[in-house]
């Protein structure tokens, strides 16, 4: 099979012109082509009166060889590459050895606990919230009823952070094997959208996201894999031998049990806080890492499309328009979007007490009135939090404390227009743009929850914004906050066996150990550590 691919063709054609340009751009006998299968689609909007689709397909030919020959030094004709997944090992026939524990069940731990359930290792997979669709109520309490649920919320439970989520699936991460592919194809066959496997930029949406995380559950299951829910992982028990070296045993889980374990995935999260302190009180090693923090802005979509798509705005074969922008400000900082999500809504996403956070979702349509989009400045532990590797936390909890003060005390998020964040002044009503943040908003002044060279950089950034993006800076735009859970304060450094640097039989993964940003890479992230642990349970080299 042949793979041709940045074949660009005007916004609105037939599929019998896709197929006269694949004729026209490899020069061939129409007779000679049998089949072709489209592998990935995007859209070229550089030129708004023009906006073109830009496809990637794979194509069987009968002359194929004589074609690719022709087309030697063509980058974008080439042999279809291999992109299907192939375990690194098995488990022995009827395998009685130590079953591989996986803390938390978000994107990173499901896949993990997928693959070792495909290779035969029968995972048990450990999480503190509950299982998805109770979880779902418990989310909605604090969205509708201002009751926060601790243990059971937009970050904690089955399903991970990005649960109640745009669900985007894309991602820059390096990935010669197309694991991201296994990912793709695992979600399509637990239910998500087939689109995901052909889109440039593929999302799932909340709604779908629920259906397919209960469907790889029961795979899960089938394959001998077991769920525990509403169990939290409370402390790690380390044995040290004669030569020093330390090694993961056992943990100790909230309902009182001890739970023998030697091989263990800590698929936790960015927000599993008590963990990383508990873990860094037991000596196993942490460092301090850098993250972002800043609001959230909302915008009508319409103003987001016709700025993008120009005359084809509201195009159903574009959809809602994304977009994502970053300017270097004159004090050093990056400012940047962060997690955009066309035709959605900002949701109340901390998951403790006394603190408000912000962040994006959207339904798979993503039809509702809004755009919004984390607008964050980017800092660092040697600048901005100095101290020993948890200082990161403790600077989160500062500004989201400060953000609950500020809305109300009552889980409202504090608000601003743009124009009066701009002027330095609070607001004291909304203009044009409605904001959907539930339990609501409560105007106010956000430079009183954030730190004064967070709020200078956006305040450089917005009207630079504003040029690239007309009405981006419009003074009735309201921005929320605080967005801190950008990613991990915390990495959980780990060799190159995937295994803690210090803690032998633990394996830190996925988001919260610094290893991966948002659900692909972290559902990623979660396959490579899997089958290292694998390869460790039969005593096989790790690949490099
Ligand atoms: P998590 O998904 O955080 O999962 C960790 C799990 O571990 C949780 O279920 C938690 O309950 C459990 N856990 C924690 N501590 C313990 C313990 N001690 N014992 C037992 N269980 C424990 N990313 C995207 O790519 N696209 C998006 O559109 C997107 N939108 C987002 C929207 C929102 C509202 C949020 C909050 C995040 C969004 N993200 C998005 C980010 C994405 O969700 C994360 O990057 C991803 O979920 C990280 O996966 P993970 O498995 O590493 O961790």
């Amino acid at each position: 099979m042949l793979r041709l691919s940045d074949l660009a063709l005007p916004l609105d054609h037939s599929s019998a012109e896709l197929e006269q340009a694949v004729i026209a751009r490899l020069g061939i006998d129409p007779a000679d082509l049998e089949r072709m299968t489209i592998v990935r689609r995007g859209n070229d909007a550089r030129r708004k009166a023009a906006i073109k689709l830009v496809y990637s397909l794979d194509i069987v030919l009968r002359n194929e060889a004589e074609v690719l020959a022709r087309f030697a030094d063509d980058q974008h004709v080439r042999q279809t590459p291999d992109t299907s997944y192939k375990f690194v090992t098995h488990a022995p026939a009827n395998y009685d050895g130590p079953r591989p524990v996986v803390i938390g069940a978000g994107p990173c731990g499901l896949l993990a606990g997928l693959v070792l359930a495909q290779m035969g290792f029968r995972p048990i997979i450990v999480e503190r919230g509950k299982a998805v669709r109770e979880r779902t109520k418990d989310t909605w309490g604090l969205w509708r009823r201002s009751v926060l649920n601790p243990e059971s919320n937009v970050q904690f439970g089955e399903g991970g952070a990005g649960t109640f989520s745009d669900g985007k699936l894309y991602s820059r991460i390096k990935d010669q094997r197309h694991l991201g592919r296994k990912v793709l194809s695992e979600f399509v066959k637990a239910g998500a959208p087939d689109d995901i496997l052909t889109e440039a930029h593929p999302h799932i949406g909340t709604f779908r996201l629920v259906t397919m995380v209960m469907s790889m559950r029961e795979t899960i299951e089938k394959l001998g894999g077991e769920y525990r829910f509403q169990t939290r992982v409370e402390d790690f028990e380390i044995e040290e031998g004669a030569d020093g070296e330390r090694r993961l045993v056992g943990l100790h889980l909230s309902d009182g049990e001890y739970l023998p374990a030697r091989h263990v995935i800590m698929a936790v999260g960015h927000s599993a806080r008590d963990t990383f302190y508990k873990l860094h009180e037991r000596g196993v090693h942490i460092e301090a890492k850098p993250f972002a923090i800043g609001v959230r802005i909302e915008h009508p979509q319409s103003w987001i499309d016709t700025a993008r798509y120009g005359p084809s705005a509201g195009n159903k074969i574009l959809g809602a328009a994304a977009y994502s922008l970053s300017h270097k400000c004159s004090n050093g900082r990056v400012v940047y979007s962060f997690c955009m999500c066309p035709g959605g809504r900002v949701v109340a996403a901390t998951s403790e007490e006394g603190r408000v956070v912000t962040n994006g979702m959207s339904q798979y349509s993503r039809a509702e009135f809004n755009a919004n989009s984390g607008i964050v400045v980017d800092i660092d532990p040697e600048r901005d939090y100095p101290g020993d590797p948890l200082a990161g936390i403790a600077f989160q909890r500062k500004f989201e404390e400060l953000a609950y003060k500020a809305g109300g005390s009552n889980y409202k998020a504090p608000g601003q227009k743009l124009g009066d964040f701009l002027a330095g002044r609070p607001s004291t009503e909304f203009g044009v743009v409605t904001p959907s943040y539930q339990p609501g908003v409560h105007l106010t002044d956000l430079s009183e929850c954030l730190p004064d060279y967070v709020i200078e950089s956006i305040r450089e950034a917005l009207p630079v914004f504003g040029r690239q993006v007309p009405g981006y800076d419009h003074p009735d735009v309201v921005m929320t906050g605080v967005e801190t859970r950008t990613s991990s304060p915390v990495r959980i450094t780990r060799g190159r066996d995937y295994q803690s640097l210090n803690t032998r039989g633990l394996y830190p993964a996925g988001e919260g150990a610094g290893y991966a940003g948002g659900i692909l890479s972290a559902a990623v992230d979660g396959i490579r550590v899997a089958e290292a642990l694998a390869l460790e349970l039969v005593s096989e080299p790790v690949p490099a």
